[in-house]
């Protein structure tokens, strides 16, 4: 099976028996549960400046990956105008209460979280009403009190925060970022989203975060074989910025976000949802293998992604 693994070949130089190896040695790590460097709890934003670039797919995949990998995970949904984490998770009907209501001690902290059913050590947590915009006086003070409620809860604290944050860089950007000390920045290959995403680094650098990964999202082999899109490596170039993942685009996800269940749940996985679990398993050990582009084997083959260490 490893034999006939093709491997994105933008990010590795030609392939040899060495890197062949490797390749297996990195699907092999698979077997085991990922290490987790740094002490928990991490908080992650999950921002890109550009809106639709896919911060919310993202946020719901690797979270869910991570909770699979026995994390426990907390999801805000920071994305207070456009709200729709809770779509992407199928959590939508379960939203009775949000943090506006802890915040005006209407609810306890623990009712405004909404424990997912397929893996119970993932919640979401939504700032606020479908429809409704950003509470008068909601701002970064009161996500990180909510942040260190999460921290001091009973149950014991989280081991990943991700925030997803809304488009742009004003009032919810500053909100969104201001509890994290780790950023993950989604940029498409396209150069409209790659200006932004620069943009959000240096204000993200601004504000002390220092720990800032990239995913390059919607990423399209044969286009790059046709010199149609930039290559994730001239991506690499421009931000500067090291890879957490390179998810291709996959019109699965798609029908995952409408379906509201999250890609890397579905069997058998699909290439964006393996890019997504490697791009989660390299977040929680931070390099553990190198991040390329998961291809499709050529057609005869049948079915065959992977990629290599
Ligand atoms: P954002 O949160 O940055 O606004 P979303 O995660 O909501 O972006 O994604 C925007 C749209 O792009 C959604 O319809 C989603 O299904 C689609 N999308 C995201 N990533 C991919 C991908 N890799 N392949 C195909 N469609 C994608
Ligand atoms: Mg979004």
């Amino acid at each position: 099976m490893f034999e006939r693994a093709r491997v994105g070949g933008h990010l590795l130089q030609n392939g040899n028996r060495k890197k062949n190896n490797a390749t297996i040695r990195a699907i092999l790590q698979w077997n085991r549960r990922p290490q987790m460097a740094g002490s928990p709890p991490r908080v992650v934003v999950v921002t890109s400046g550009k809106g639709g670039v896919g911060k919310t797919t993202t946020t719901a995949n690797i979270g869910m990956c991570l909770a699979r990998l026995d994390f426990k995970v907390v999801a805000i949904d920071a994305d207070v105008g456009l709200r729709n984490l809770d779509l992407l998770l199928g959590l939508e009907n379960r939203v009775n209460y949000t943090a506006i209501e802890v915040l005006n001690g209407e609810c306890r902290l623990d009712q405004a979280l909404i424990r997912d059913k397929r893996w119970v050590n993932f919640e979401l947590l939504c700032i606020n009403k479908p429809r409704y915009k950003m509470p008068l006086g909601f701002g970064g003070k009161a996500l990180t009190w909510l942040v260190d409620a999460l921290k001091k809860r009973p149950e014991g604290t989280p081991d990943f925060i991700l925030i997803d944050c809304p488009a742009g860089i004003d009032a919810g950007f500053i909100t969104a970022i201001t509890p994290a000390n780790e950023a993950i920045v989604v940029t498409t290959p396209d150069i409209t989203s790659l200006r932004d995403a620069d943009r959000v680094t240096g204000l993200l650098e601004c504000d002390g975060i220092k720990d800032i990964k990239m995913v390059v999202n919607r990423v399209r082999s044969d286009m790059i074989k046709q010199e149609d899109m930039m290559s994730v490596l001239d991506v690499q170039e421009m931000l500067g910025l090291p890879l957490l993942g390179v998810i291709p685009e996959d019109a699965d996800v798609i029908k995952s976000t409408n379906r509201g269940y999250p890609l890397v749940l579905k069997k058998p996985p699909t290439l964006a949802g393996l890019a997504l679990e490697q791009a989660a398993w390299r977040l929680v050990e931070q390099d553990s293998m190198k991040a390329v582009l998961i291809e499709e084997a050529p057609a005869k083959r049948g079915f065959l992604p992977f990629f290599g260490g």
